[in-house]
């Protein structure tokens, strides 16, 4: 471990969409000895970033490991013959440059359903919805790859794939001064200084300041992306209405996952408390009250840009409940009529 090592890290070689997993993944790996810098991990032809191949070694190691106590303890012979199974694919799998791992023995017949089985059993955890797709989540070029590290579970997730609402650029022009005007008439600040204002938030972030006085987690800071074209913070991670009307939580505005514990932050006032809290806030709330801003009474934040999933701070505006409803209806209006030319 060179937990002491001082390490220079460049914002721009932080982009949190450098790896999908992003700098909370690199931030974990720093954590854990296995990365230093982005030079350590593994670049596809596509540009993404993938673990480097010491945490394959460790993961293949201790995977076998871990699948075949629990073939052992396993009271029901079905099952413990399908965790020796999947343990056997780990222990007689090569670790090719790029870091895959791969067996010529064995050809599962559903490699989806493997793969998520083993991503469970390996990761102890039952939270992935089954990757319907194969292809479309793995990250590396290798199409017998059995590594899951190389998958990208947490986007598979079915209900998350039809939350994604498309940014549309139509709604978006470019002044002559570099601000951009919306087609309902707002106008947004250049995206240089959304940039820059971006950057000033993620170094209030830890690695740049210490995890005590980290305004969000890395985990949350790992889920906000810059959007070059209007210079929106766009957050991922959204509700949808599923075709069942089942999720009450639909609303399209983005949410910052906040699993690990971190500050408690007053998801209706933007309030820092020193408390633990798990859980999924508004995006835009959050940002907004940890970027040193408080919401005053009976207000309520509005999007100038439109876009609901967007946390950038200069991009929101406080106003009298009521004001945000006739701005929506402004918004649409001005949608619809450029959707029926
Ligand atoms: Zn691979
Ligand atoms: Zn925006």
């Amino acid at each position: 471990m060179s937990s002491h090592q001082r390490v220079e890290i460049q914002p721009e070689t932080m982009h949190p969409a450098l790896t999908r997993g992003g700098l909370d993944s690199f931030q974990r790996l720093r954590i854990e000895g296995f990365a230093h810098n982005l030079g350590d991990f593994l670049q596809t032809n596509s540009g993404i970033l993938l673990p480097p191949s010491g945490v394959v070694t460790r993961y293949q190691q201790l995977g076998s490991e871990r699948l075949r106590s629990m073939a052992d303890r396993s009271q029901i012979p079905r099952i413990a013959s399908e965790i020796g199974r999947l343990s056997s694919v780990l222990t007689g799998s090569k670790i090719t440059d790029n870091g895959c791992l791969v067996n010529r023995r064995i050809k599962p017949d559903n490699l989806g359903l493997y793969l998520t089985s083993l991503a469970e059993k390996d990761w102890g955890s039952p939270a992935f919805d089954g990757p319907n797709e194969i292809d479309e989540i793995r990250l590396c070029d290798c199409e017998e790859c059995l590594n899951t590290r190389h998958y990208d579970f947490e986007f598979s997730r079915p209900t998350l794939r039809e939350r994604r609402t498309e940014f549309d650029i139509r709604f978006y022009t470019k002044l002559p001064s570099g601000e951009i005007e919306t087609i309902w008439g707002d106008v947004l600040p250049r995206p240089d200084i959304s940039l820059a204002e971006f950057w000033g938030f993620v170094k209030k972030c830890y690695p740049y300041v210490s995890y005590e006085k980290s305004v969000l987690s890395p985990t949350s800071v790992s889920q906000i992306r810059f959007i070059q074209q209007t210079g929106c913070w766009e957050s991922w991670q959204y509700y949808t209405k599923p075709d069942n009307g089942l999720n009450w939580q639909y609303d399209g505005y983005g949410r910052l996952n906040t699993r690990f514990k971190v500050k408690h932050i007053n998801p209706e006032t933007g309030e820092i408390f020193y408390k633990n809290r798990v859980g999924h806030m508004l995006a835009h709330r959050v940002v907004w009250g940890s970027s040193g801003r408080r919401l005053l009474d009976d207000y309520v934040l509005n999007h100038l840009c439109g876009y609901k999933r967007c946390c950038n701070p200069l991009h929101l505006e406080q106003v009298k409940v009521g004001h945000n409803t006739a701005h929506a209806k402004k918004m649409h209006e001005a949608i619809r009529a450029l959707d029926q030319k």
